[in-house]
């Protein structure tokens, strides 16, 4: 058997009798009460502690090597983070809001009544196959809707894990996997879902939103792309390399949210890159057969990056690796070593792609201006870092830049806080979720106007005449 068939794939006739099974039980449960919903997310609580090994083992099996603290840190405490604070939280977010009423509406009521939507779809990719499925699906569950997921067919050993465990905690009406390639991905995009989010690509991202869109359906998306990172003149270069080099080599620069390059000031380059390359040896004394590193999960991503290595170097840039121990183990375990790729320009493929590995160009600049000037000339990206001492300068790369969340002197950290929404902004997404932004994103916060009995609304009923003009004087003159 191959690894597709190792899955179990979902077939067309599944996948639309699962899609109609889960509409017809939400149609009979259309606004599930708060326990209902507390005791989804307890299970999922409950299938994340037992499987949480399993899980780390699956995934980094089809990895070949993923770290297992990565896996514990990204995949499995972030989803039992988010369930405890949804479950914390849910009851006070279920309740309905009182909206003020303007005086010449008055003596009216009215709130916001949150109220789920339905079935919701939910597209996941490889990178953090636990986390970007069960976030989403803990936002879903806390505002009271069902769920069909489809992971990512490039971790098969993790796909049929995941339906395995999911249906031990789940029925299929409440949580459906659906296994299957990148056609399956399409025909589930199709499906006219109440509401569709898919982590991804930009390019598929294009394509899952033109099917959302034959269906007019709600639509989150979560997408990539090429986020900056600024070291400051006033930054403790050794201080700021630690960092950049754990949010870099953090799942071998498989994220979303990695730096994906630095502009970093002219003079400082030198030193930089030394402390760069001294904080990734410290961290990593070695990578092959080093647990700790992450390999590159195919063969595939692995021979792209080379490629980007080998395009730059042919247009004159020089690379700066943190390779240390046996290279050819190193390679055979499809693991890369920290590489800094100085000199690069536009036309090089590794400053047009999102890298997505830890390879890290340097751009020069010479006044915070032409570093603010380079982000804003290109895409938005999904997250933007900022590393330094100096507060001005801080606030005015807060205020001159636009990206879908920054962290400032560290890495990575503003997807970790549940409080804080996450998600992107143009061509790195639209919508966001994590915490109660995940909540109402994924309700219809219902606006209920309660008419009272002593209106005098329909003083301004037809025929209009004397009795209109008098009333309209009236507002004009008090609002
Ligand atoms: P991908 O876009 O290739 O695939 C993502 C999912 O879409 C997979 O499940 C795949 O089967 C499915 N798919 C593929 N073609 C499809 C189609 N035509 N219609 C519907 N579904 C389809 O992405 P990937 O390689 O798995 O993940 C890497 C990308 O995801 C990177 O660009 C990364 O930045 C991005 N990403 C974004 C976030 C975020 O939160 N913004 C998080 C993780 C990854």
């Amino acid at each position: 058997m191959n690894a597709m068939t190792d899955m179990g794939i979902t077939t067309l006739n599944e996948l639309h009798r699962q899609f109609a099974q889960q509409r017809s039980a939400f149609a009979l449960q259309m606004n599930p009460d708060a326990t209902v919903r507390i005791d989804r997310l307890k299970r999922i609580i409950s299938m994340t502690e037992k499987y949480g090994d399993t899980i780390a083992t699956a995934i980094s099996q089809d990895f070949g090597n993923r770290a297992r603290a990565e896996a514990y840190m990204a995949e499995l405490l972030p989803v039992i983070n988010g369930a405890r604070h949804n479950i914390k939280h849910l009851r006070s977010w279920m309740k309905p809001r009182k909206v003020p009423v303007s005086m010449q509406l008055q003596p009216a009521r009215a709130s916001l009544i949150p109220q789920p939507l339905g079935v919701v779809g939910i597209v996941a990719p490889w990178n953090y196959a636990y986390q970007l499925i069960l976030l989403p699906v803990i936002g879903a569950f806390a505002a009271g809707n069902r769920v069909m997921v489809k992971p990512s067919e490039l971790l098969p050993t993790y796909c049929a894990l995941l339906k395995k465990i999911v249906a031990e905690y789940f029925s299929e009406e409440e949580f459906a996997v659906i296994t299957g390639d990148a056609e399956i991905g399409k025909i589930f995009s199709t499906l006219p879902f109440d509401h569709l989010i898919f982590t991804g690509s930009t390019a598929v991202g294009r394509i899952v939103a033109e099917a959302a869109g034959k269906n007019l359906t709600p639509l989150t998306l979560e997408l990539g792309g090429k986020s900056p990172v600024i070291v400051d003149a006033s930054a403790d270069l050794q201080k700021v390399a630690t960092k950049i080099v754990w949010g870099k080599l953090f799942n071998a620069g498989q994220t979303c949210i990695a730096p994906d390059y630095a502009l970093v000031p002219r003079a400082k380059i030198p030193a930089f890159v030394e402390a760069m390359r001294t904080s990734a040896l410290k961290m990593f004394p070695s990578i092959a057969a080093n647990p700790d590193y992450t390999s590159i999960v195919n063969q595939r991503h692995y021979q792209r990056l080379q490629s980007l290595l080998h395009d730059a170097t042919g247009q004159g840039a020089t690379l700066v690796t943190a390779a240390a121990g046996d290279a050819s183990r190193a390679a055979k375990e499809r693991k890369i070593p920290l590489t800094i790729v100085l000199g690069v320009t536009e036309q090089m493929q590794i400053m047009r792609d999102e890298i997505f590995g830890p390879l890290l160009p340097i751009l020069p600049y010479d006044d915070l201006q032409q570093a603010i000037d380079y982000v804003n000339a290109h895409d938005r990206p999904l997250a933007l870092y900022w590393l330094g001492e100096s507060t001005a300068n801080r606030d005015r790369v807060l205020a001159n830049t636009i990206s879908g969340g920054v962290t400032v002197n560290d890495c990575l950290m503003h997807a970790a806080l549940e409080e804080l929404p996450f998600g992107g902004v143009g061509p790195a997404g639209m919508g966001s979720y994590h915490g109660e932004v995940g909540f109402r994103h994924l309700s219809q916060d219902k606006p209920i106007f309660f008419q009272s009995r002593f209106s005098g609304t329909s003083m301004m009923y037809p025929p209009y005449g004397a009795k209109f003009e008098r009333i309209l004087g009236l507002i004009k003159k008090y609002l």
